[in-house]
């Protein structure tokens, strides 16, 4: 069994055939997936899906590339959805400094208020990073982002960075990437990172792991994320299947 704790399902790629998608990640074994919406559309959508699958969980928030969008009235709602049983995670927030739609001093003050936000609401915070790994470790500590922890999603930073991630209370989710022949960085963070610490995700429809690189990823194929962890460590893979859920259902808080 597995969690595929950072999916869009939600997204315009699923439109025509969602149903087959969702029945292929039960029938690979993915017990539940947690589906993130990022903007108004997303979140919509996301919450949709809850409503019509018991396996569906929702993580809601900001995504820092379209952070210039993001009014107070939109954190007010994510503010209310938060209070839905079946909201596990506000997000995803951070940093995205590979993209320039919305500037740095907008995406850091987006990024602050939904971490204070994550603390009011008492649930975990999602964290995506690109190019900007200084800043988001520096607001984290700054804010005092241990108090609610949560999840560096598609963790592609350093073990030393993934250590430091850990303890400030982060967990460290692998997607995709893992499983490319020349990802040098997160191998070595599946191999020297402690099985208790790491996730599985998907991030599809991004993202799709070996050997179905560029293809439009989806949730079944969490599984060749979770075989080249095992691969790795040199384990089973129903223990990193095992130890990767349980780590999942605590962090979500899902019981
Ligand atoms: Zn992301
Ligand atoms: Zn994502």
């Amino acid at each position: 069994m597995y969690i595929d704790t950072h999916v869009h399902l939600n997204a315009e790629q699923y439109e025509e055939d969602i149903d087959e998608v969702i029945q292929r990640a039960l029938d690979a074994g993915i017990e539940k997936m947690v589906v993130i919406g990022f903007d108004r559309k997303t979140i919509l959508k996301a919450m949709e899906l809850t409503e019509q699958h018991a396996f569906i969980y929702a993580v809601v928030g900001w995504h820092p590339v379209d952070a210039i969008d993001c009014t107070e009235k939109d954190l007010e709602w994510i503010e209310s959805l938060a209070a839905h049983p079946k909201v596990v995670g506000i997000g995803e927030t951070g940093l995205d400094y590979h993209w320039d739609k919305s500037p740095k001093d907008i995406q850091q003050e987006v990024f602050r208020k939904q971490i204070r936000l994550a603390q009011k609401v008492g649930l975990p915070i999602i964290i995506h990073n690109r190019d900007a790994t200084a800043d988001v470790i520096r607001i984290l500590k700054e804010e005092g982002a241990e108090k609610t922890g949560g999840i560096m999603h598609c963790f592609g930073g350093s073990v030393e960075t993934a250590k430091e991630c850990i303890d400030m209370n982060f967990m460290i989710s692998l997607g995709g990437p893992v499983t490319f022949k020349n990802a040098k960085t997160p191998k070595e963070v599946a191999t020297e990172i402690p099985l208790d610490y790491l996730l599985i995700e998907t991030d599809a429809p991004y993202l799709a792991p070996h050997p179905n690189r560029g293809k439009r990823n989806e949730p079944a194929w969490v599984v060749l994320v979770a075989e080249e962890i095992a691969r790795l460590k040199d384990l089973p893979v129903e223990e990193v299947a095992k130890i990767t859920t349980m780590n999942a259902l605590r962090t979500f808080n899902i019981t």
